[in-house]
């Protein structure tokens, strides 16, 4: 094994602890290396985590080397790595206010934060799976291709990066994006960004890769201004005019 490697992962390990987004054993983090998956041990305290909890596996889930089991949840990390080759490092928590929407099963998937947008992009909602069975995979598969990260319904969240450190800091900043639209819906709702927005901040930001679909978007019909919205207040506004404008021509013949 290489001590770096498992000096990362359990570094990583305690900072999940530290930013309260595990409990006593919750959770797990791996990285990719040339020589296998290292991944935090079974019943690994992540608040004290030392590189003696982190083991080494092989891609098909072997123990190459380690003092303990590889963590329960190894086969949704190795599926998550077998079908993303460009993901070098996996995160999974339980963050409150994340899995507070697993557990309301609400997919973090409206287009509001634009630093979210640009690094995360939508976060779907994977079906309920119970944990450490090969359910958990099936669950993740039809948004695997495209997800940065993904909620596990009733659970906590996957999330992944180019490098373990990338998926670490992505939990964090969905975290707080989380924390934050709960406390927007106690102040009267959510206020997306539109479309328009969306594909302006993608134009301006072109170092990053758009990813999946916001929900917001999806069935959305478009006025017939072309904007994005059903209605768009112009043309509302518009047609009001011409409402009224119609009715006075009416009343006018009249006289
Ligand atoms: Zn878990």
């Amino acid at each position: 094994m290489n001590i770096k490697h498992q000096e990362t992962v359990s570094d990583v390990a305690r900072k999940c602890a530290q930013f309260g987004f595990v409990a006593s054993y919750d959770g797990n983090v791996s990285l990719r290396a040339e020589e296998g998956i290292y991944i935090t041990a079974t019943r690994t305290l992540k608040a004290h985590a030392t590189p003696d909890d982190v083991c080494l596996i092989s891609l098909d889930g072997k123990l190459l080397e380690g003092k303990r089991p590889a963590s329960t949840e190894s086969l949704m990390h190795l599926y998550l790595y077998q079908a993303r080759p460009d993901v070098k490092g996996i995160v999974h928590t339980h963050p409150p206010a994340t899995t507070a929407f697993a557990v309301a099963r609400k997919a973090l998937d409206l287009a509001v934060f634009p630093e979210v947008i640009l690094d995360i992009g939508p976060v779907p909602l994977a079906d309920y799976a119970t944990p450490s069975t090969d359910e958990v995979p099936r669950s993740l598969a039809p948004f695997v291709q495209w997800a940065n990260a993904i909620l596990l319904a009733n659970h906590g969240v996957v999330v992944l990066g180019g490098d373990v450190y990338e998926a670490l800091y992505r939990t964090e900043k969905l975290e707080h994006a989380a924390k934050t639209l709960i406390y927007a819906q106690t102040l009267g709702g959510i206020v997306p960004l539109t479309k328009h927005e969306v594909d302006y901040l993608y134009e301006t930001h072109k170092e990053f890769e758009r990813r999946g679909m916001f929900a917001d978007f999806q069935e959305k019909e478009t006025c017939k201004c072309e904007t994005e919205k059903l209605v768009c207040k112009t043309c509302d506004e518009k047609s009001d005019l011409d409402f009224i404008k119609q009715t006075a021509e009416k009343i006018l013949k009249r006289l």
